[in-house]
C-alpha cells in the first residue's frame, strides 16, 4: 500500500507538469484510475447532510477480540454504533459501485452482500427488513441498501460490516464449515467470528481491515478535504512531518469539530494486517494547515473503551473523516 501511495503521490506531483490541471482534467484523473480497476469507497453509514461515518464509533473492529459477546474469537468485521443514541434507523450505504449479490438471512436483520470486483466483497449485517435492494441490483457508492435493525434480543443495535475477497469459502460458510456457527453450511453471510486458535488469523482467510481498504482507495484521495468529526475526543493533535508518532511534530493542531482541511495525502495500514487488536489500525491524513504548511495527523485512535481479555483495545474512535457525504440519505 505504501508504495502505491507514494506512486500515487508522485503522479499528483508530475500532473501539472503534463496537464492543464482544471476540474475536467481531475474528473478524468478519476475515471482513468477507475478504469484501471481502482476501487473508490466511502464509509458504510452516515446521517443527511453529514460526512459518510461522522457521529459514529466503531466499538469493535477488524481482529479484535469482543469479550462480553464472544470471547475467544477474533471480530471478521467491524461493529459500527452511533457515538450517542439509537443506530437503529441509520442509513446503510454502498461503500462503492458493485452489484449486489446477496439480499436476505436472520442474522438477526437481514445481510446485503455487494461484489466489487471478482475477489473483493463488501458486506452489511443487521439491516431492517425493509431492505431497498435486493440481489442483482447495481448499485453505485453511496447508494442505500438499508437501515440499521432493531433486533430485539439484548444486543445494542450496530452495524456489522465487513470487507472480504469471497462471497463463500468451503470451509468458512460453504459446504463444509470448519466451525460449526449458527449460519449452517452455503451460509454467504458467513460466522461473522473466527477462533483465535485457530491456525490461520482472518486476514490469512480472506477477510480484510475494512477501514484499510476504504482509506487505501482513490476516492479517500481524491477527497477534497477531511472534517475533524463531531465526536473527536482529543482537544488537539500533533502535526508530524511524516506519518508516524515518532516524526517531528510541525504543529498542534486544536480539533474543532467540523473545521475541514484540504487532503494531500493519505496513509494506511495493511487490508491484510495480521495482527489482533485495535492497535493495527494505522491511518494518517497529510493535510495543508491555514499557513499553507502541511503535516500528517493520525485519523483515528484505538481504545480500550472495549478490550479483549488481554486488555488490548478493541475499539477505533475516528478523528478525521473525508468530507465525503451521500446525497442519497433521505432525511427521516
Ligand atoms: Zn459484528
Amino acid at each position: 500500500m505504501r508504495v502505491r501511495w507514494r506512486l500515487l503521490t508522485l503522479l499528483l506531483l508530475i500532473a501539472p507538469l503534463l496537464v492543464t490541471q482544471n476540474e475536467s482534467d481531475l474528473d478524468v484523473a478519476a475515471k482513468s484510475s477507475q478504469q484501471r480497476g481502482v476501487p473508490a469507497f466511502n464509509y458504510p453509514i452516515g446521517d443527511p447532510g453529514n460526512a459518510l461515518g461522522d457521529g459514529f464509533v466503531i466499538r469493535h473492529g477488524y481482529a479484535t477480540e469482543n469479550t462480553w459477546y464472544l470471547p475467544g474469537y477474533l471480530h471478521t468485521g467491524e461493529d459500527w454504533y452511533r457515538e450517542e443514541g439509537e443506530a437503529a434507523g441509520a442509513a446503510v450505504v454502498a461503500v462503492g459501485d458493485g452489484e449486489v449479490v446477496f439480499a436476505g438471512s436472520d442474522y438477526p436483520g437481514r445481510v446485503v452482500i455487494v461484489r466489487h470486483a471478482d475477489d473483493l466483497y463488501s458486506m452489511y449485517g443487521h439491516l431492517d427488513p425493509a431492505l431497498t435492494v435486493e440481489a442483482g441490483d447495481s448499485v453505485e457508492r453511496g447508494d442505500v441498501l438499508g437501515t440499521v435493525a432493531e433486533r430485539g434480543d439484548d444486543v445494542p443495535n450496530h452495524l456489522h460490516f465487513e470487507m472480504r475477497r469471497f462471497l463463500t469459502a468451503w470451509e468458512v460458510n460453504g459446504a463444509a464449515p470448519r466451525y460449526e456457527f449458527n449460519c449452517g453450511t452455503d451460509c454467504p453471510p458467513g460466522p461473522g467470528y473466527w477462533p483465535i486458535d485457530a491456525p490461520e488469523h482472518p486476514s490469512e482467510i480472506g477477510w480484510l481491515n475494512p477501514t484499510h481498504v476504504i482509506a487505501s482507495s482513490e476516492e479517500s484521495f481524491h477527497a477534497p478535504e477531511v472534517i475533524v468529526a463531531m465526536a473527536a475526543r482529543q482537544m488537539g493533535v500533533s502535526v508530524r512531518s511524516e506519518p508516524a508518532e515518532n516524526a517531528e511534530q510541525v504543529a498542534r493542531l486544536d480539533l474543532n469539530p467540523g473545521a475541514r482541511f484540504p487532503l494531500i495525502d493519505v496513509q494506511a495500514g495493511p487490508v491484510d494486517t495480521i495482527k489482533s487488536s485495535a492497535d493495527a489500525y494505522d491511518l494518517w491524513y497529510r493535510i495543508e494547515l491555514d499557513d499553507e504548511r502541511s503535516g500528517w495527523v493520525r485519523a483515528l485512535e484505538s481504545s480500550t473503551s472495549e478490550a479483549g481479555s488481554d486488555g488490548r483495545p478493541s475499539q477505533i474512535q475516528l478523528g478525521f473523516l473525508p468530507a465525503v457525504e451521500s446525497d442519497r440519505l433521505a432525511a427521516s
